[in-house]
């Protein structure tokens, strides 16, 4: 169970400031989603929880650590993209099994890990397929499958679904909704600009705008008292 602390979180690239000042804390377990339109920031304040970019200025800590200068690995994180790198020599099983490996697990312990994870995606009868036998949807599944292996404390979703046709991209999110609630443990962080994927799958949804954090609350609060049009914008109920 992990707890994740912004204090004064600043990014900038050259002077171009495009984070400026995030003060934000994610509970254990939560399953947090920054929401906000393309270019406010959202993906960079991913990146630099994930240990992706280099932090500006301010402080980033997972419980009491101070984890600004921890890589991805020793952050504990796993990152799902938009584009699911799979390799495509590779079969399901081999996909998912690859990190473990790197890491030296046991060949017991990857292959119990991976047909646990398979089982909870429902692609345990794919392990043998390469990806190009599989739909769009399934290899997503094994991009999260593959992140789930490693037992993260903290899962980070950049925009997962938006490379899915509508239909699949509902099937996906009911997945990894139900994937919350499995790994209730897991602090979760999810960015999309879909306002259905936030009010669905948040805890809490952060609407960020221009590099700030413009409302911290849960959908409800959100939809029913907008601090700005903006949020209101957002969230979709009139203000
Ligand atoms: P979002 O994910 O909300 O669409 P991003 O975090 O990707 O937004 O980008 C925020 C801003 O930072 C954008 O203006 C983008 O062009 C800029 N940006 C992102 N990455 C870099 C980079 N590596 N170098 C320079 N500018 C960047
Ligand atoms: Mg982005």
């Amino acid at each position: 169970m992990t707890t994740i602390r912004m204090q004064d979180l600043r990014k900038s690239f050259g002077t171009y400031d495009v984070i400026k000042g995030v003060d934000l804390e994610i509970e254990p377990g939560e399953f947090m989603v920054f929401v906000g339109p393309s270019g406010c920031g959202k993906s960079t304040l991913l990146r630099l929880i994930a240990g992706l970019e280099e932090i500006t200025a301010g402080t980033l800590a997972f419980d009491e650590t101070i984890v600004n200068s921890l890589t991805p690995s020793q952050r504990g994180i796993a990152m799902v993209f938009q584009s699911y790198a799979l390799y495509p020599h590779m079969t399901v099983y081999d996909n998912m099994a690859f990190g473990l490996k790197l890491a030296k697990g046991s060949a017991d312990d990857v292959k119990r890990r991976v047909h646990k994870a398979a089982e909870m995606l429902q692609i345990a009868d794919y392990l043998d397929r390469l990806p190009k036998q599989l739909s769009g949807g399934q290899r997503q599944r094994v991009a999260i499958g593959r992140a789930i292996v490693r037992d993260p404390k903290v899962f980070l979703f950049d925009e997962p679904l938006s490379n899915l046709d509508a239909a699949l991209r509902v099937a996906t999110r009911l997945e990894i909704a139900k994937l919350h609630a499995k790994m209730h443990d897991t602090t979760m962080i999810y960015v999309t600009h879909d306002q259905v994927e936030a009010m669905t799958l948040a805890d809490r949804i952060c609407v960020l705008r221009d590099g700030n954090v413009e409302q911290v609350g849960t959908p409800l609060e959100l939809y029913e008292k907008p601090q700005s049009i903006f949020v209101a914008g957002f969230i979709g109920s009139p203000k």
